[in-house]
């Protein structure tokens, strides 16, 4: 049989804001769903997945020191090597080059991604709707005080419809890349977000040499909640959920009237 997959929780005493470890949780759930045996892990070295939470400045720089270091290494070799990762919020300005926090300390950042962050401003908290480069919808909400620039040849994770993002004002949110997904969306995300957290789940697998695609789960309390939190924020269908967890818009046969998120309304088709 093969081993377990193992994924890996970073520090959760210091970055897991908001149940944030609860992205590892989700994940193991939705692979053993589907006939896998996975395990959540308290950190590093040759793990199949890393989840990195959220945390306050403090925690947050606590973290970058442990994970400068020696103890950090494992992390660092295995996320620079394509290793599956989530990191939210805190954990998304500690991978990029700097944290000027709202004390004015300048944090050092492990340098795996392309964006700086600078606290500024009153704090970014709320809901938050974001349309992945696929059109599908991303839910969350966010609660923090650095604005996070990306450099010019990251690729954000998605657009912004409602809430902040990456800085309240260039549209962007998160950042993705290759198998390093970071984003500012606590929820946890991977619970609000079945889709995400299944391409997670799905490159997981392929670096253990299983192409297969994975099956749906139904009915699928992560779809449920993603079309719950939408409809909460507006951008859903007003008649909610249907049969089996399946919403009655998503079974609609092509070419019936179906719902667009308020932004798209009134746009070219
Ligand atoms: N310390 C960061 C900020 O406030 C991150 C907060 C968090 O992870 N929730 O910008």
């Amino acid at each position: 049989m093969a081993e377990p997959i193992r994924i890996g929780l970073v520090f959760p005493q210091l970055l897991g804001t908001y149940g944030d470890r609860g992205n590892a949780e989700v994940l193991a759930w939705r692979l053993r769903r589907r006939g896998h045996r996975a395990q959540v892990v308290e950190l590093p070295a040759g793990l199949d997945a890393y989840m990195l939470g959220g945390g306050e400045d403090l925690n947050q720089a606590a973290a970058v020191k442990l994970l400068l270091g020696r103890q950090g290494r494992g992390l660092r070799v295995a996320l620079a090597g394509g290793a599956p990762a989530l990191a939210v919020c805190g954990s998304l300005q500690l991978l990029g080059t700097t944290y000027l926090d709202g004390a004015g300390r300048r944090v050092p950042g492990l340098h795996l991604l392309d964006l700086e962050t600078v606290a500024a401003g009153a704090r970014c908290v709320g809901e938050v709707v974001a349309r992945l480069p696929d059109g599908s919808l991303l839910t969350g909400f966010e609660n923090h005080g650095g604005r996070t620039r990306l450099g010019g040849t990251a690729e954000p994770l998605a657009t912004v419809l409602r809430g902040h993002g990456n800085n309240g004002d260039d549209g962007t949110e998160g950042i993705r890349k290759g198998n390093l997904v970071a984003t500012y969306l606590h929820g946890p995300v991977l619970a609000r977000n079945p889709a995400l957290a299944d391409a997670l789940a799905t490159a997981v697998l392929e670096r253990r040499g299983d192409a297969a695609a994975l099956e749906p789960i139904d009915p699928d309390p992560g779809q449920v909640l993603h079309d719950a939190r939408l409809r909460a924020a507006g951008f859903g269908p007003p008649d909610g959920g249907g049969r089996r967890g399946i919403p009655r818009w998503r079974r609609q046969r092509r070419g019936s009237r179906r719902w667009r998120p308020p932004s798209s309304r009134g746009r070219a088709r």
